[in-house]
């Protein structure tokens, strides 16, 4: 559940973008459990100011923060839901990831040229939401006869599996993505094998010019409203400017920042907004040694947070001992928070908070 893909139009700033959010961390990839990083991924590493305020009272050898992969998925064409080549791969690819990030132009260049002529935002999310909602279609449509079938021999899987694709094919027919429908929960299970587009998240990344920064823009706007409509959220960024930015030292850096009036890289709040959208959340651990950041499920219990750093941990859970920040900022140290009897111990079912600092016992 950590892995975002990253699509767009041609000429819209996708390629400058993933390379901008990709190229910091690629020295320290060893860091990280993705089993195989592919030429077309890169590892986003998630910026949290809670490590430095961490930071601030262990001081460790070793800072990590939490990261996630990023999926550069190519050539998105008109007709790509007719199963043809490059549009076939595309399918696959957005198949295969937890939430799409979808770049679209609201920059003017006379200089680069638009696929369609004119920078129209709304229409490039609809040239590739058209392509995600028929390929959704004939998903569904290949699975109800064999629902249908199996629903008839009386198998009660297969009646919720039927109901469900009925719902979702008169909510596609309306033209309205999957992650609009509500549905029961049995339900949602019932289908959740099929790898259906439009109910993934989804996040529109707003390119503005260098101008435009604040994203107080008609175009920003209009992407704003859409996303309202469509259960997606959205985040702007200047891709040129930032590219420029990630490659500057940190003196030179902080300077560029201020002059162009940004508090941090946007790229840090779309690494973010990612992470967000992932449906993920932080935890840390904290030591002499290593102080980091690791993602965790929003909802996700300890022993499954503890099943994050090594599946032997989530096997031999025993109980977690939990603080958070302002603890450790009234108290100083782990030690005088245990003292003041403020290190809370939780067990198997105790569900994780975003912030929970943790110690992990289990037996091996
Ligand atoms: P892709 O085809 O979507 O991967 O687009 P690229 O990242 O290759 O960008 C296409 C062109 O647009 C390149 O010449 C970029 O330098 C330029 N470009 C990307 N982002 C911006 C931006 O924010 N502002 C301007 N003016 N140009 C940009």
């Amino acid at each position: 559940s950590m892995e975002a893909g990253i699509v767009g139009l041609p000429n819209v700033g996708k390629s400058t973008l993933f390379n901008a959010l990709t190229s910091s961390v690629a020295a320290q990839s060893a860091n990280y459990p993705f089993c195989t990083i592919e030429p077309n991924e890169g590892i986003v590493s998630v910026p949290d100011s809670r490590l430095n305020r961490i930071t601030d009272f262990i001081k460790p050898k070793k800072v990590i923060p939490s990261a996630l992969k990023l999926v550069d998925i190519a050539g998105i064409v008109k007709g790509a839901a007719e199963g043809e080549g490059l549009g076939n791969k595309f399918l696959s690819h957005i198949r295969q990831v937890d939430a799409i990030m979808q770049v679209v132009r609201c920059f003017e260049d006379p200089d680069v040229i638009h696929v369609s002529g004119q920078v129209n935002p709304i229409a490039d999310i609809d040239t590739i939401e058209t392509e995600l909602v028929l390929a959704d279609m004939q998903t569904l449509e290949n699975a109800l006869g064999k629902a249908q079938r199996t629903a008839r021999s009386g198998d009660k899987e297969a009646k919720l599996r039927v109901a469900a694709i009925e719902k979702c094919n008169a909510h596609l027919e309306n033209e309205q993505p999957l992650r609009t429908l509500e549905l029961p929960e049995a339900e949602q299970v019932a289908i959740s094998s099929y790898g259906l587009m439009t109910a993934k998240p989804i996040l529109y990344i707003a390119n503005v010019d260098e101008n435009d920064l604040n994203g107080e823009h008609e175009l920003v706007d209009k992407v704003r409203e859409h996303a309202a409509k469509t259960g997606a959220s959205v985040a702007c960024v200047c891709a040129k400017l930032e590219s420029e930015i990630a490659e500057l030292d940190e003196e030179d850096r902080a300077e560029m920042l201020a002059d162009v009036g940004l508090e941090e890289p946007s790229l840090n709040i779309i690494a973010r907004e990612a992470y967000r959208t992932l449906g993920l959340q932080s935890f840390f651990t904290a030591g002499e040694t290593e102080v980091r950041a690791w993602p965790v499920r929003i909802g996700a219990t300890a022993p499954q947070a503890a099943g994050v750093i090594h599946s032997d941990f989530e096997r031999g859970f025993i109980r977690a001992e939990i603080y958070q920040l302002p603890e450790l900022e009234e108290y100083k140290t782990e030690k005088d928070i245990r003292q003041a009897g403020k290190l809370r111990v939780e067990g198997k079912s105790y569900v994780m908070q975003d912030g929970d600092i943790c110690h992990f016992l289990f037996n091996v």
